[in-house]
């Protein structure tokens, strides 16, 4: 089958069309720089533009296919996650598609999508996997058994996002927004074993009571004591050093966790999914750290791993594969789906 996915939850406008597992066309229009002046995603600007992009992506995205809507099996789209004016755009057009050249339409949980968008790279995955899921807004351990029904959560953040916390790192550091990728590129040029930041939750007392979860935030405050201190003392910041140890304490914790939850679980397989999926000092780490233990890292190509409308198709197209129903026409959007809700 044809599926078309659509993705409005945060800034980018993405129409991605795919058939099984293989990827046909991924359009993608994105405001990111309309709110890097602001430091962070402005809703109201983010709607108007996805309002402005959503019928070109989508006519890109067809193009790109060389397919029409008629040829199209099933339409997916961001049901929540997200901000809410922003879902409202994709899930409104998902009805108007669907409604007018008559296909049945799935609303679909965005984290879920940024799992389920690994099997455009690496074919169907493996299950039970163990899925590290972190993005801007999120930062959880999931245990899937089976992605078209369900997921549990294993562990999530207790205060901060990693990408969040990438974020205000970065403007702590005077880099552009979103901050992840320049964090990134700065510490290629860094020693990350320059400064001792904080593990959040590694203490022996603090696993006890939150084995999988995840804190950034005294982290966070930790690199801003650090640069105040440096500039107090009308010291240079060594920025690379900083961002490289900073992102050295995000992703030991993260690899730690995650592989701890493979062998818990005697899971093989463990998926990472997100935006900060992206970063290539998680990617190495994880399979550096995993490959000790037999366990499989799968993670996407950097560009599949940010909101993207592929990741919403391929989720589409496990769903109708997996025999679930399409949602009403009348679905909502829901700015606080959970985790565990998959397909409304
Ligand atoms: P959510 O998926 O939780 O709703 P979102 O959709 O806004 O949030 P994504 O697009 O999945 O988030 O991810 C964006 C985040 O990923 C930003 O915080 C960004 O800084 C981070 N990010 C992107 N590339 C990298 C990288 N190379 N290293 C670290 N972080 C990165
Ligand atoms: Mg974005
Ligand atoms: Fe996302």
């Amino acid at each position: 089958p044809l599926i078309l996915g659509i993705e409005t939850s945060c800034d980018e406008t993405g129409v991605g069309i795919v058939r099984g597992h293989t990827l046909l066309a991924d359009a993608l229009a994105s405001s990111v720089q309309e709110h890097a002046r602001f430091g962070g995603v402005v809703p109201e600007v983010a709607s108007r533009a996805h309002l402005e992009a959503i019928v070109p992506t989508m006519d890109r995205a067809l193009a790109e296919a060389g397919v029409t809507i008629a040829d199209i099996d099933a339409i997916a789209v961001t049901a929540g996650p997200g901000l809410a004016g922003a879902l409202l755009v994709g899930v409104a057009a998902a009805k108007g598609y669907a409604l007018a050249a008559e296909k049945p339409v799935y609303g679909v949980n965005h984290l879920a999508a940024h799992v389920a968008v690994d099997a455009l790279e690496h074919g169907p995955l493996p299950q039970p996997a163990v899925a590290l899921l972190v993005s801007g807004g999120h930062s959880s351990l999931l245990l899937v058994d089976d992605l078209a029904r369900g997921v549990t959560p294993l562990g999530a953040t207790i205060d901060d996002a990693a990408g969040e916390a990438f974020d205000k790192v970065a403007r702590l550091l005077g880099l552009p927004f979103p901050g992840g990728p320049h964090i990134d590129r700065e510490a290629r040029a860094g020693d990350a074993a320059a400064i001792g930041f904080p593990r959040g939750l590694t203490a022996a007392r603090d696993l006890a009571a939150h084995r999988y979860d995840f804190s950034f935030s005294g982290l966070k405050t930790a690199v801003a004591r650090w640069v105040e201190a440096r500039e107090r003392a009308g010291e240079p910041v060594p920025v690379a050093d900083v961002a490289a140890s900073f992102q050295e304490a995000v992703c030991d914790v993260l690899t730690a966790k995650a592989l701890a939850a493979c062998q818990a679980h005697g899971v093989e397989t463990l998926v990472i999914g997100g935006g900060v999926a992206a970063n290539s000092r998680l990617r190495a780490l994880a399979e550096h750290r995993a490959a000790k233990l037999g366990v499989r890292v799968r993670v996407p190509r950097p560009g599949l791993c940010t909101d993207n409308g592929a990741m919403v198709a391929a989720l589409g197209s496990h769903l109708v594969a997996s025999g679930v129903a399409p949602s009403r026409l009348d679905l909502p959007a829901d700015s606080a789906l959970p985790l565990t809700t998959v397909s409304v």
